[in-house]
């Protein structure tokens, strides 16, 4: 069977973003708004010929309520059945409450995690991602999905962790 790497974070931290950026496409929606992925969406990939599947999500939040609560939902039924997380975070904002839900919820599900930090986009934001540490996932990838900065390094960590 072909592995399957959920992609999940809260709204607007570039989900989709990073998910084009790995099938080499725009085909997942990206929004300046939060809320535009509501389902599980797979998308084939591979890398260095290896195949897997990708699957966004919308954005996690914790005790969201109606809609919200429902993409949540999906974004843990995502992670339960993935065979690696991705857990996206906003280098630019840097790690949120949410962000420590999102990761207590992430615990539960004894599933590989690769942190990332996405948006950043210059060397500056690049260092800003050691402050990530902090969430106990190990070590933060800085990236760029926007300008594909630092996106090889994390498909070769993803593939090694399948
Ligand atoms: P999602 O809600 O997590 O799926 O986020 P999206 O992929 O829809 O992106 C939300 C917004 O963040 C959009 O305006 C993107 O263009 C922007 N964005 C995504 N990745 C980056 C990045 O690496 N750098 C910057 N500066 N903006 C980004
Ligand atoms: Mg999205």
């Amino acid at each position: 069977p072909v592995p399957v790497v959920a992609v999940v974070g809260r709204p607007n931290v570039g989900k989709s973003t990073l998910v084009n950026r790995i099938i080499g496409r725009r085909q997942a929606v990206v929004e300046d708004k939060p809320g535009v992925t509501r389902d599980r969406v797979p998308y084939d990939a591979q890398w260095t010929g290896r195949r897997f599947t990708v699957v966004d999500t919308g954005g996690w939040e914790p005790d969201a309520k109606d809609r919200a609560a429902a993409i949540a939902a999906q974004a843990e039924i995502a992670v339960q059945t993935a065979d690696v997380v991705i857990f996206v975070v906003d280098v630019s904002v840097g790690a949120t409450d949410v962000d420590e839900a999102a990761v207590k919820m992430l615990r539960r599900s004894h599933k590989p995690v690769i942190l990332v930090a996405n948006k950043a986009d210059n060397q500056n934001l690049e260092l800003e991602a050691v402050s990530l540490w902090s969430l106990g996932l190990g070590e933060p990838f800085p990236i760029s999905a926007l300008h594909g900065r630092g996106s090889g390094d994390l498909l070769d960590s993803i593939l090694a962790a399948l």
